[in-house]
């Protein structure tokens, strides 16, 4: 097509698809958008511009729109459990189990012995009891859904005591004082920012007590001056009032990780229920698993909200693949966040070395962090490739995004967060962006 200076030299739409490279596209979509470039022409001719070639708009325009808006990253930024970035990138055993229950049909609330309706949240109880000692498990939509549901089946209409050291806000306004509030609990506020005691939750127990709720601090930490009743010590106070203990674990790790409690110690130092993540520490799904004892799981079970907050079957197939691998210690570092957070630095650098070496780099030595809430504190050694900082924008902009940390002028590619495959598709990142 000539050059288009005025309104004149414009096609009609018909003219415009006539186009031999748009005579296999779509016949409804591409009308859509050859109006919309048309006009946008039009404003451009206007405007005193010349709009350029229009079919390469089109072209352009069709393959944005083809483009899935959820798109798998790179993760460069050395955060492991990063929430922006979808939390746990999810074990190759969870992907197959997710491929096979999810591409058929499946027993989801089928008993097979007996040939009659079954329960959904039958398949996980005997893994998630083996792995943390509970009586009885249930499995929601996330830790966010879990402790919602249940303060409103254990506490609606009735108090519930928490200490003022552990009223936190997590993330994108998950406050524990209004998830209380809208589970149609009363919050009865204990102690101080810094210090809370047993006996403090002692004195606010009276006759329309629910329970004791206690939460882990997750994203931060007061240091100094501080004090917090440990947990058997709760449970005992719990115990002699006959009121439940509640403990919200955040991330629950089943196997130790750093001073993260897990739900196996959270339920032997006496606590009656106890709830966490799947996509934090535990490294699977998006989940909020509750564990303990079997009366209280069972009246969370059949609360009305249960219905609105379980997790569909995709979620329980690839759950179920990582709690598989959590059971023993040969299989726990084919979990991803497991693998990232135990690797030797020695191996992330070398993989560092090699992403330098092939896109002209610089190493460097930086500081990982677990993120998802959990350990705020602990730093991992790790190693980054630094390349130029203006390489930052075009990377994300590119494909596959790669996701970077800028600072003190440089672009670092953290190598704790992405494989050895990965490096190569980081390396192909940074020569198209320069
Ligand atoms: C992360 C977290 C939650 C929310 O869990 P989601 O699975 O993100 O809904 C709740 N409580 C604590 C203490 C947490 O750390």
């Amino acid at each position: 097509m000539p050059g288009l200076r005025s309104l004149r030299d414009l096609p009609s739409v018909d003219r415009l698809l006539a186009d031999e490279r748009l005579a296999e596209e779509p016949h409804d979509l591409v009308l859509v958008i050859a109006r919309s470039v048309l006009e946008r022409a039009r404003e451009e001719i206007k405007a005193g511009r010349e709009p350029g070639p229009l079919v390469d708009s089109v072209l352009d325009e069709l393959a944005h729109a083809r483009r899935p808006s959820l798109r798998r990253v790179l993760n460069a930024t050395g955060v492991l459990v990063h929430t922006n970035l979808g939390r746990a990138p999810l074990p190759a055993a969870a992907l197959a189990r997710v491929l096979e229950v999810g591409g058929g049909y499946s027993n989801l609330e089928y008993d097979l012995e007996r040939g009659e309706r079954g329960s959904r949240q039958n398949h996980l109880g005997s893994l998630l009891r083996r792995l943390t000692g509970a009586e009885a498990a249930l499995v929601v939509n996330n830790n966010a859904a879990a402790v919602l549901l249940a303060l409103a089946a254990l506490a609606e209409g009735r108090e519930v005591v928490v200490s003022r050291g552990e009223l936190i806000e997590i993330g994108d306004g998950f406050r524990i004082p209004d998830v209380l509030a809208r589970s149609g609990a009363r919050l009865v506020e204990v102690g101080t920012t810094n210090r809370t005691r047993a006996a403090d939750y002692e004195r606010a127990i009276g006759p329309d007590t629910a329970l004791l709720l206690r939460v882990h601090q997750s994203n931060f930490r007061v240091v100094g001056f501080s004090e917090r009743p440990r947990v058997s010590e709760l449970a005992e106070v719990a115990r002699r009032h006959r009121v439940p203990l509640v403990d919200d674990l955040g991330s629950g790790a089943l196997a130790r990780v750093g001073d993260e409690p897990t739900p196996a110690e959270s339920l032997r130092a006496g606590v009656d229920l106890t709830c966490f993540s799947g996509d934090k520490l535990l490294g699977g799904p998006q989940a909020g698993v509750v564990v303990g004892r079997a009366k209280l799981v069972e009246r969370l079970r059949r609360h009305p909200l249960q219905r609105a907050l379980r997790a569909d079957k995709l979620t329980l197939a690839a759950l179920e693949g990582t709690l598989s691998l959590a059971l023993s210690p040969e299989t726990r570092d084919q979990i991803p966040v497991l693998r990232m957070l135990h690797e030797p630095v020695e191996r992330v650098r070398a993989r560092a070395e090699r992403l330098a070496d092939l896109v002209g780099g610089e190493v460097e030595e930086t500081v990982a962090r677990v993120g998802g809430g959990a350990l705020p504190l602990a730093q991992l050694p790790s190693a980054a490739c630094a390349v130029e900082e203006q390489l930052a924008e075009p990377l994300r902009l590119g494909s596959p995004p790669v996701i970077a940390v800028v600072r003190d002028g440089r672009t670092l590619l953290d190598c704790r967060t992405l494989t050895e495959a990965e490096i190569d598709e980081v390396a192909a990142a940074v020569r198209a962006a320069r």
